[in-house]
């Protein structure tokens, strides 16, 4: 029974019919007030990409190598991993062997942070992290999201190792997803060893409503080698979300071979 149920009436005897207003849900609590501890970082010089993608930075090696791609901004709020890549990308990490992709998802749900209304720019139309389906990207559907898929496709459907940088609303510890191939959960444990203390790894098969970028059929099914994870650093905006993600990016470039094991993406930005 949903809005009215029967009950009985112990005084009168007789069966009464309970009222909309007994059984509605009290009215939902106000968000509290975030502190704005990390400032949103200034994207804007990255608009524009640099392989004809907006917001897609691609680089190549003379030496073979992986197809390495980074992704952050899947959620416009979320923009500790862009402090990440905004560091790679001021301090030119180059590939050393093979290619590295670096990749603003959704930098249009990103400009439309307002500190004020900080959970507002989730998305513009949907949640893009719900739209990695072959079939769905084939459709008629279209938003502003899933023309963004669309466009970023082509990319990912070439990178072997991709490392998916978001984070949390709720303070809580931060931990790598992982979808259910053994290849993706060895990669997000490979990536988890090397931080202090190492995040869990949760291993799912992601959401009913909609595929994650990480259960993309390239990344998710056993007829490929490539993989993905993708790393939850902390509360959205706190300064260690940040720090977290870029210590994880460059553990990622190293464990890939994309760069040496020599700092060439050192953390040495606060953020
Ligand atoms: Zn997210």
């Amino acid at each position: 029974m949903s809005c009215a149920s029967r009950r009985q009436s112990t005084q009168q005897g007789r069966i009464r019919l309970r009222t909309l207003s007994e059984t509605l849900p009290p009215p939902q609590l106000p968000l509290p007030h975030f502190d704005i501890a990390l400032p949103p970082p200034d994207l804007s010089r990255w608009q524009d990409g640099n392989c004809g993608v907006p917001g897609a930075y691609h680089f190549e090696a003379t030496r073979p190598g992986p197809h390495v791609a980074i992704t952050a901004l899947m959620h416009g709020n979320e923009y500790a991993g862009g402090w990440a890549l905004d560091h790679l990308l001021t301090h030119a990490v180059r590939p050393e062997r093979g290619r590295l992709t670096l990749l603003f998802l959704n930098l249009a749900a990103f400009a439309r942070f307002d500190p004020c209304r900080p959970t507002l720019s989730r998305f513009v139309d949907e949640d893009m992290n719900r739209l990695w389906q072959p079939e769905l990207i084939a459709s008629a559907h279209t938003s502003h999201e899933m023309d963004r898929v669309r466009a970023v496709a082509p990319i990912l459907n070439t990178v072997d190792a991709l490392l998916d940088l978001h984070s949390m609303l709720w303070p809580a510890d931060p931990l790598f997803l992982s979808n259910m191939t053994e290849k993706s959960r060895e990669l997000a444990s490979a990536l988890s060893a090397f931080q202090t203390p190492p995040p869990l790894v949760v291993q799912d098969s992601g959401h009913e409503d909609g595929p994650r970028l990480i259960d993309y059929v390239r990344f998710a099914s056993n007829r490929t080698t490539a993989k993905a994870c993708l790393l939850e650093a902390g509360q959205h905006w706190q300064p260690a979300a940040a720090t977290l993600a870029l210590s994880v990016c460059q553990t990622f470039l190293e464990q890939m071979g994309t760069v040496s094991p020599d700092g060439s993406t050192n953390s040495t930005a606060s953020r």
